[in-house]
């Protein structure tokens, strides 16, 4: 299976620092920035650095230790924003069924409100 990647859309854009973010945190392979239309009270985005349109390619192409330092980069800012106890929804989608609208991988934290249960 291939996964065409756009350089265009507007996370590699942020990434080549040609728009800017509200940045929050960052590691060798991932950048955590605010949603710019917040869900939540605390509405994260959390991307690789590298060029994978989605989970589905992230999970075929990168590299252990890129896997592990994405997911230690959501580990490093639930601590950073103290809602280890409250909690946190993370959301990624993949792909059209989804509703993907921006093809760079991409996690949504959600945290500091009382979400409910269900998804549509
Ligand atoms: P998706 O629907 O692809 O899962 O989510 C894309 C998310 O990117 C949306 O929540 C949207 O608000 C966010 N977004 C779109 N453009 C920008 C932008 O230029 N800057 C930031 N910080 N977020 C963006």
């Amino acid at each position: 299976m291939t996964y065409p990647y756009d350089p265009q859309n507007v996370f590699a854009k942020i990434l080549r620092g040609e728009i800017p973010c509200k940045k929050v945190y960052e590691n060798d392979v991932a950048l955590v920035f605010e949603d710019i239309h917040p869900q939540a009270p605390l509405h994260l985005l959390v991307i690789p650095k590298k060029p994978y349109n989605g989970f589905s390619h992230f999970m075929s192409q990168a590299s252990q230790e890129e896997i592990l330092g994405f997911f230690q980069a959501i580990e490093a800012v639930a601590t950073q924003f103290s809602i280890h106890e409250s909690g946190y929804r993370l959301v990624t989608n993949n792909g059209p069924h989804s509703g993907q609208e921006v093809p760079h991988l991409h996690f949504h934290l959600l945290a500091k409100k009382k979400m409910e249960p269900h998804f549509s």
